[in-house]
């Protein structure tokens, strides 16, 4: 679930509001004098079911639980998205001040640059680096591959690193911000890496974005990263993604391992389709990295450490990439970059041997439980049927469902039935309202659905951009408005990423990746028709409001306004059935 989906989970819009306005109940809704005009009779509603409010007086405006803290503190999308996390109690992705220019940006990669020649350099010739070259040594690297990979050594001193990029001209804010230097509370700076193995890490470009540091004794954590920076995301840092890219794309495969030393002998080794993850779990933003590169993805991590969640979410990338990702059996208690030292041979065969990570899941489950038991077989399906019920994949759903009930001996009917408790499958989306009202279903949130499909057709195209109508008030999602606004002058989509909270990023991804079904011709009738269903949706939303908030005192005003939004509609489904009796029955979802 994305950070911005957490929020939302958290918050209940009755509550936030309730502490702008007086609400009262008005039936399944709330109803209150509207807090951003002036009134006598309460034309302001809230609807707890659909987590929206919309006054009709003088405002005659709405949205989500964002876009009242907007409007009400004055606010930008990003603000209002961080106030209430923080209310929520949810931790999102950091807000880098002021990085987003592309000039600062080059500072940064520039100084980066400069600290990984000068730890590089230290390794070489540094009588301090002793340490550090025998642990290299000892861990099988040769002097080609400290080169090609510039590994390095920082020298245990509270300022070399800085007094040496000082002289050199940078600022001191700028080490600062780059991670290369910590600030203590009192602002007193020193340098972050101190006596330790350092690896320069860079983007597919080629660009030093940070560092990873390993220690060079038994102390812990052993691994130290670059904090986040303008430039290092780990979130989305694929060590090593500059020298496999391409092989990734000419083998087409790619080998995902779980730390930097994997990598390194990997590639000594000629296995030079290896990038590392920087941690147990893989993320969105590094599958759709490699995603462009190559469809066919191989784990070689520890399937112990990552969490069940993190796995399901591998899963769930699966249906991103529209294939299979498979994991790699390494012998029990070995790392990737022994198995490889020792026999090359050994890992080739373990790479074909690879099996689907589903199938890597039920063998997991299988060992730790006693299949003959009740208490065990209920435990294999509590276990693994969230995981299947995340496949989007019809077939290989029920290929995976048929296996669960053949190894727990029990009928497919009744792991049906199981599965069908569990839906809605863990999706990106909320699946609940917070507070079912007494009377009346949650309305499912379809409106966000085929807003991502609108939204991904003007990402995806950009010639589609900027129309005279404001689409804008169709789509009821703020972060959906807020990826709208931006792209209207955003030239392409790095420079709509620099410009919108980092919180957004994930659902950018999502939006841009997704599968757009159909022809790619007629593009921009498939988006009028898009506009039209939104429109429809927008006005038929405004009139059932209209209706249940009617007890609020009839003017004539809003019977006028009825009307209208009546016609429209009516105006709509005209020109829809034209289209289809002008189409030849050609069929739209
Ligand atoms: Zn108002």
């Amino acid at each position: 679930m994305s950070a911005i989906d957490e929020v939302k989970q958290r918050i209940d819009i009755a509550d936030v509001i309730g502490q702008y306005a007086a609400l009262k109940k008005a039936g399944r809704n709330l109803t209150a004098l509207c807090p951003f005009h002036s009134e006598k009779h309460p034309s302001f509603f809230v609807y707890p079911e659909q987590q929206s409010w919309h006054c009709f007086g003088a405002c005659n405006t709405g949205g989500d639980v964002f876009a009242f803290i907007m409007k009400k503190e004055g606010l930008d999308f990003g603000e209002a998205l961080r106030l209430l996390a923080q209310r929520a109690g949810v931790t999102l992705p950091s807000r880098v001040e002021s990085g987003g220019r592309k000039e600062e940006k080059e500072e940064f990669y520039k100084v980066n640059d400069a600290a990984a020649l000068y730890f590089h350099n230290l390794l070489l010739n540094s009588p301090a680096a002793a340490k550090a070259k025998s642990y290299v040594e000892k861990r099988g690297f040769t002097a080609r591959t400290i080169t090609d990979f510039q590994i390095g050594f920082s020298l245990d001193s509270w300022d070399a690193l800085k007094l040496y990029l000082m002289e050199r001209g940078h600022s001191e804010k700028t080490l600062i911000t780059a991670g290369l230097l910590y600030e203590d509370e009192k602002g007193k700076t020193s340098d972050r890496f101190r006596g330790k193995l350092m690896i320069p890490i860079r983007d597919i470009r080629g660009r030093v974005t940070g560092f990873g540091a390993r220690v060079l004794d038994d102390s812990e954590p052993k691994y130290k990263n670059s904090p986040q920076s303008p430039t290092f995301d780990k979130s989305g840092t694929l060590y090593g993604i500059d020298r496999a890219a391409a092989e990734i794309r000419k083998q087409d495969k790619a080998i995902i391992m779980e730390g930097y030393m994997d990598v390194i002998m990997a590639h000594q080794c000629g296995v030079t389709n290896a990038v590392a993850s920087m941690g147990t779990a893989i993320t969105e933003t590094q599958v759709n990295i490699l995603k462009k590169l190559s469809k066919n993805l191989i784990l070689s991590l520890d399937a112990d450490a990552a969490g069940e969640e993190a796995m399901l979410r591998t899963v769930g990338y699966e249906n991103i990439i529209g294939a299979e990702i498979r994991v790699i059996r390494l012998p029990e208690g070995k790392d990737p970059d022994e198995v490889i030292k020792e026999d090359i041979n050994v890992w080739n065969t373990l790479v074909t041997q690879a099996i689907p990570l589903i199938d890597f899941l039920f063998e997991k489950t299988v060992v730790k439980l006693d299949l003959t038991t009740a208490r065990d077989k209920s435990g294999a399906v509590d276990r693994l049927l969230p995981i299947l019920a995340a496949i989007n994949d019809p077939i290989r759903q029920a290929h995976y469902l048929q296996k669960l009930a053949a190894l727990v001996k029990v009928d497919m009917n009744t792991i049906k039935a199981s599965l069908s408790r569990l839906k809605p499958a863990p999706a990106r989306r909320r699946t609940t309202a917070p507070k079912p009202a007494a009377a009346g279903t949650p309305r499912p949130l379809v409106s966000s659905v085929r807003e991502e499909y609108f939204l991904a057709l003007l990402l995806q195209h950009p010639e589609l951009k900027n129309r005279e109508e404001d689409l804008s008030i169709y789509i009821v999602n703020s972060e959906n408005r807020e990826i709208f606004h931006v792209w209207q002058d955003a030239a392409d989509i790095l420079s709509l990423k620099e410009r919108i909270d980092p919180a957004i990023h994930e659902h950018i991804d999502a939006i841009v990746n997704k599968n757009l079904p159909g022809a790619r011709n007629n593009i921009e009738g498939r988006f009028n028709d898009c506009v039209m269903e939104l429109r429809k949706t927008y006005l038929r939303n405004l009139a059932a409001r209209r209706a249940e908030s009617g007890e609020a005192g009839v003017d004539t005003a809003r019977l006028e306004e009825d009307v209208k939004i009546s016609n429209q509609l009516r105006e709509l489904d005209s020109r829809k059935s034209q289209k289809r009796n002008s189409s030849f029955g050609r069929t739209r979802r």
